[in-house]
């Protein structure tokens, strides 16, 4: 099987491509390095481009007789999307649908895709089930219902089959150490705890203190990248079986409030960690803790790292390391 990941160099996807390149797939990554790391990709092909350059992905589908793709290329922050919403929509919807037309006429039926539980918006209750109604309150999250929406139309109109994983709070790292997460400017609450806890920057933030939560913080559900990355090879294996287009949530049921990973991550590593509070950041829900039952009833879903004190543990030793730095 030929799989092409977008998006292969940059955190998720590079976790992704690892757990299929070990499951023996063919891989061929796209990526346009724009916040991906080359020195990300363990295996398989790598081809440096961008999702707009349509005659590429014609080419990429055609030269390497590509079976199904799995799709992360995307602008994937709260804040940044309700500064600039037109980025999220040129990127995430326009230049996404250059991927599905690309699909349907080089007859690639299989897509796995990256969502987001920003989907949701505020949800009335918790744990979310995916048939909870969609509300998004930032850009970022409309911007991946609106893909998800097209999926379902082609899905209809072409016979494309899709699995879309809404993630909930990806974190950690690979424990070969070869691979974690690098953004730069980095904007997700435990690799910034981390810096802070290195010395690697002067101030943590906590945005909000006022939220209706137990502590005032907003309520997270935190899942271990790699078993992130399994559901994907998971969602194509379901699918190359003749599995449905379907929706699943991914996390680990479990909510932490900022406070809290806060707290853990000091536990983790054995000192404290220093933290004012900011004003709420536009965008953040109150609470967002996922219900993954129906992946797990339905593809065996299967986490191996649940629990946050490990989540943190696999991340700490990622940057203790100095990252991609380190590997250099
Ligand atoms: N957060 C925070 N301080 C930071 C970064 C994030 O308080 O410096 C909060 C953020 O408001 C959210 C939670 O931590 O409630 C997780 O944010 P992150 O950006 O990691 O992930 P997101 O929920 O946006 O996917």
């Amino acid at each position: 099987m030929n799989i092409l990941v977008t998006g292969g160099a940059g955190y998720i996807g590079s976790h992704v491509v690892k757990s299929l390149f070990e499951a023996g797939y063919n891989v061929v990554t796209l990526d346009n390095l724009e916040k991906g790391h080359r020195e990300a990709v363990l295996g398989g092909e790598f081809i440096k481009g961008d999702l707009k350059d349509r005659e590429l992905l014609d080419s990429i589908m055609k030269d390497y007789e590509i079976d199904g793709v799995i799709h992360l290329a995307a602008h994937s922050l709260v804040g940044e999307s309700m500064e600039n919403p037109g980025k999220y929509y040129k990127n995430n919807v326009s230049n996404g649908l250059n991927l599905l037309e690309a699909m349907v006429d080089n007859d690639v039926k299989y897509l796995v895709f990256s969502s987001t539980a920003a989907v949701y918006g505020e949800p009335r209750e918790v744990p979310i089930t995916e048939d909870h109604p969609t509300a998004p309150t930032n850009t970022y999250g409309e911007s991946k219902l609106f893909f998800e929406k097209m999926m379902k139309r082609y899905d209809e109109i072409y016979g494309l089959k899709y699995v879309s994983l809404r993630y909930f709070n990806a974190a950690g790292a690979d424990l070969s150490g070869k691979i974690g997460e690098d953004h730069d400017p980095e904007t997700h609450l435990i690799p910034i705890v981390l810096q802070k806890a290195l010395g690697l920057r002067d101030k943590l933030y906590i945005f909000g203190n006022d939220y209706p939560t137990r502590d005032g913080t907003c309520i997270r559900d935190y899942i271990h990248v790699n078993d992130l990355a399994d559901a994907h090879v998971l969602a194509i294996e379901g699918l190359t079986r003749g599995l449905e287009s379907r929706i699943y949530n991914l996390g680990n049921g479990e909510g932490y409030s900022v406070k809290e990973v806060i707290e853990t991550a000091s536990r983790v590593i054995g000192k404290p960690i220093e933290a004012g509070v900011g004003d709420r950041r536009p965008g953040d829900p109150a609470v967002l803790v996922a219900s993954s039952d129906k992946i797990k009833e339905e593809l065996g879903w299967d986490p191996q790292y649940p629990d946050l004190e490990t989540i943190i543990e696999t991340a700490w030793q990622w940057h203790k390391r100095g990252g991609f730095n380190e590997n250099e």
